[in-house]
């Protein structure tokens, strides 16, 4: 089954990469994504968890961004969930998992990242940041996660456009926020993709 939503191959292989990297970095910790959606970049990363011998965890509400609402241009209304009124993910996300054959090696959690991020103790290997992309939620990711990055490990931030033209600019303001704190190098960079070591 083809996944649906919004990361190009080209990305994603460099996804798999970092992830595959990560695990050799920082041996026996686990893989967070934060932004699932359908499960698109889940797949590859879940695939990296599953050669690196560990596993990912998949954090969305799944009840989709801004931009994926009704009236805005990413809304996709067959995944709206009738009863509630609001789009569900969830289903269409399981199922991605289950095609893939990933079940055992990726964990979803359903909830707010602010308030799984407020919980979390374990460190990580990898944590990619692909949730909201408004200010608020973008900037609250990285003070969330980024913390619980493992010396060694990796930071990837998607949807990154230097040039405004391009895009929107939370995920450009965090992944310049990364470089400043001095905690972070850029190790990689492949269309709107950004890889960051966490320095030791
Ligand atoms: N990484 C996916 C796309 C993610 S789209 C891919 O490349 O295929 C962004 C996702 O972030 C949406 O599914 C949305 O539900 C989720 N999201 C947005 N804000 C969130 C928040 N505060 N907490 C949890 N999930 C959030
Ligand atoms: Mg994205």
């Amino acid at each position: 089954m083809a996944a649906r939503g919004f990361m190009p191959a080209a990305e994603g292989d460099a996804l798999w990469n970092a992830g595959r990297d990560a695990v050799r970095s920082v041996v026996g910790r686990p893989l967070l994504e934060v932004g699932s959606y359908c499960g698109k970049s889940t797949v590859w990363l879940g695939a990296a968890a599953r050669a690196g011998g560990t596993v990912l965890f998949a954090v969305d509400h799944h009840r989709g961004s801004e931009e994926n609402q009704p009236g805005w241009e990413w809304h996709e209304p067959d995944l709206v969930d009738p009863a509630v009124g609001r789009l569900d993910t969830l289903p269409v996300f399981r199922r991605t998992v289950h095609a893939a054959g990933l079940e055992d090696v990726v964990v979803a959690v359903v909830g707010q990242s602010p308030v799984v991020a407020a919980h979390w103790s374990t460190p990580l290997a990898l944590v990619f940041i692909d949730g909201g992309h408004g200010a608020e939620p973008a900037h609250r990711d990285y003070e969330g996660w980024s913390p619980h990055v493992a010396p060694g490990g990796l930071l990837c931030i998607h949807d990154v456009f230097p040039d405004p033209a391009d895009g929107g600019r939370p995920p450009f303001e965090i992944y310049r926020r990364a470089l400043e704190s001095g905690r972070f190098e850029e190790e990689r960079a492949v269309g709107s993709l950004r890889v960051l070591r966490r320095l030791v």
